[in-house]
């Protein structure tokens, strides 16, 4: 172990700490990495550093000059030559991760994402549907190894199949050995001098083919479905990824979906609203029915008398079938009287005689805050204040 902190200033054993400090910004940036891209600039610049640190501090150089060691002191005891690896360094300045020998050139394909747009009923019950992709799929001429038809990749000869060089360079604190990926070859190790003219030694090429998705009942928009290994195939025949296939669900004309339920409105005359009625809803579900299918295209809706503007009337189990699960969510159909506006003659007579019959000729109205609301509003207060 033989650094030489004074020389590798290039300064005398007297130096004042001036002539230290001169010594050390004239060669700090000299070898700044941002300034000087030669090899090694950084560990020479790191080396510099170390020595300015201890000449500069009185304790450390008297330490220095009396043999010992002066960073040894620190951080548990691991100085130079103690533990202190170089590598370490030369690796976080250039981003080395430790690995060695020739890369791969067989990557695993990316995956790739696309975009389905269904109908609610599709997405509610499930539906099989076809759809074409552009993908890349493994070269059939070379079978991935992206060499032409009786050619093989042959040995690189600046790095001799190892995929890296190493520099070495002889300094104060030793040889320093870095190694960095070989320029001829990429760091493959090998060269392709013959490549495969199909795929032009990629060992892949572009394809458009027609695929077909079993998408499950209960997807909602957004739902992404995986398919395994059906993305593009990766460099030199490297292994699929998969492929994504998100669902779009359209709008509908008469249900709006949140999770497995399914809401909508149902307009009723005020004379319904009061005496009840019976009204049969039409079903999601037949959106999907085909002739002679039995899918009810129906469900039996009983409007109670007395039902006021604005109560919901449940359907239990009429909503969306669940995901990879049993069961349906509900119906929920908000009711909303329609008050007639415009009346005839007899008509008017007909609501006068029935008011007059309520007494409600002059109608007391009754005043209330909003606050029937309030449960539902002050919930939601609470989980916006957090
Ligand atoms: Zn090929
Ligand atoms: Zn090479």
């Amino acid at each position: 172990m033989s650094q030489d902190y004074y020389e590798t200033l290039g300064v005398s054993r007297e130096a004042s700490p001036e002539e230290l400090k001169k010594a050390y910004r004239k060669l700090a940036r000299k070898y700044h990495p941002d300034v000087n891209s030669e090899d090694h600039a950084e560990e020479q610049f790191k080396a510099v550093q170390v020595a300015y640190e201890v000449l500069s501090d009185p304790a450390k150089r008297s330490v220095y000059d009396r043999g010992g060691n002066p960073l040894g002191g620190q951080g548990g005891g691991a100085g130079f030559g103690q533990g202190f690896s170089f590598d370490d360094i030369v690796d976080a300045f250039f981003g080395g991760n430790g690995q060695r020998g020739p890369r791969t050139r067989t990557r695993r394909g990316q995956d790739a994402l696309l975009r389905m747009r269904l109908d609610l009923a599709e997405a509610a019950f499930g539906v099989s549907r076809e759809f074409k992709v552009d993908t890349a799929i493994l070269c059939t001429v070379c079978h991935g190894s992206g060499a032409a038809e009786g050619s093989q990749p042959v040995t690189c000869t600046t790095c001799h199949g190892h995929g890296e060089v190493q520099h070495v360079q002889r300094s104060l604190l030793g040889d320093m050995r870095t190694s960095r990926p070989c320029p001829t070859c990429q760091g493959f190790g090998s060269i392709i001098s013959n490549p495969c003219p199909e795929c032009t030694g990629e060992g892949r090429v572009r394809s458009r083919r027609t695929m077909t998705v079993k998408v499950p009942p209960g997807v909602d928009h957004g739902t992404r479905i995986q398919l395994s290994g059906e993305g593009e195939v990766g460099p030199a025949g490297g292994p699929p990824g998969d492929l994504y296939v998100e669902i779009n669900v359209s709008r509908h004309d008469l249900f709006t979906r949140e999770g497995d339920h399914l809401y909508c409105d149902v307009t009723l005359p005020m004379t319904a609203a009061a005496l009840g009625a019976h009204l049969d809803l039409p079903t999601l579900e037949a959106d999907l029915a085909t002739e002679g299918s039995d899918m009810e295209l129906t469900v039996p809706l009983e409007i109670p008398p007395g039902t006021q503007s604005g109560e919901t009337i449940t359907v239990r189990g009429r909503g969306v079938p669940r995901l990879r699960t049993v069961g349906r969510g509900d119906l929920n159909v908000r009711v909303i009287v329609d008050t007639p506006s415009k009346l005839s003659d007899e008509q008017r007579d007909l609501l006068m005689q029935l008011a007059k019959l309520r007494d409600e000729e002059r109608p007391e109205a009754q005043f209330s805050s909003s606050s029937h609301k309030g449960v539902f509003g002050r919930i939601k207060n609470a989980f916006n204040a957090r």
